[in-house]
């Protein structure tokens, strides 16, 4: 029987702060996360999901099991792609060519996934993934979604879960998207995209 452990994080808890506070981080990683794997484990247990790959569980899984797989799935590749804060922190090579040849520039694919991140209504995800030819599409997930469920390969995401920013920003959720930027680790980015 497999079974699913927490995501450890690659920075310490305090290396994202202001913008995600440590006892954000802690509530997150540690309860959230933590919260959806000990389900996980619990509801696989003796399903044919029991030894599945987490990537094939959200693309084949409904119910519970979806849910809580398809959130671990989107917390590792949230937690897996920040970095200390870095100013003018921005994409280079292949992948800072691809959003602009998509976007027509890096200040338009910003505001767009910042105005999708905004605009879900409710619990969710908003997403930069890859098609199969390396074009790039931003889309709105809600609740536990992931866009591998649409064949996609997901890049980057911003979570916006309401337990992802209220303690440093309350209901302030635009503004929590847009200092998200200032950690995004665009080395984690281009390698998910090559
Ligand atoms: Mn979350």
């Amino acid at each position: 029987m497999s079974t699913f452990t927490l995501y450890e994080l690659p920075y310490s808890a305090n290396a994202l702060e202001p913008i995600i506070s440590a006892q954000t981080l802690s509530f997150h990683h540690g309860k959230h996360l933590q919260g959806y794997v000990n389900n996980l484990n619990n509801l696989i247990v003796g399903t044919p999901y029991e030894n599945m790959p987490l990537e094939e569980i959200v693309r084949k899984a409904d119910g519970g099991i979806l849910n809580n797989a398809g959130q671990i799935l989107n917390h590792n590749l949230y937690f897996g792609q920040f970095a200390v804060s870095k100013e003018d922190n921005a994409p280079k090579g292949k992948l800072a060519e691809a959003i602009i040849a998509q976007f027509g520039s890096f200040d338009a694919f910003q505001a767009e996934f910042v105005s999708k991140g905004t605009a879900l209504f409710g619990s969710g995800w908003v997403w930069l993934s890859a098609d199969a030819e390396g074009g790039l599409v931003i889309t709105q997930e809600t609740n536990a979604a992931n866009p591998v469920q649409r064949g996609l390969k997901p890049l980057l995401t911003f979570d916006v879960w309401e337990h992802a920013y209220y303690l440093d920003y309350q209901n302030r959720r635009a503004d929590h998207l847009n200092a998200l930027w200032a950690i995004v680790n665009w080395d984690v980015i281009a390698e998910r995209y090559r």
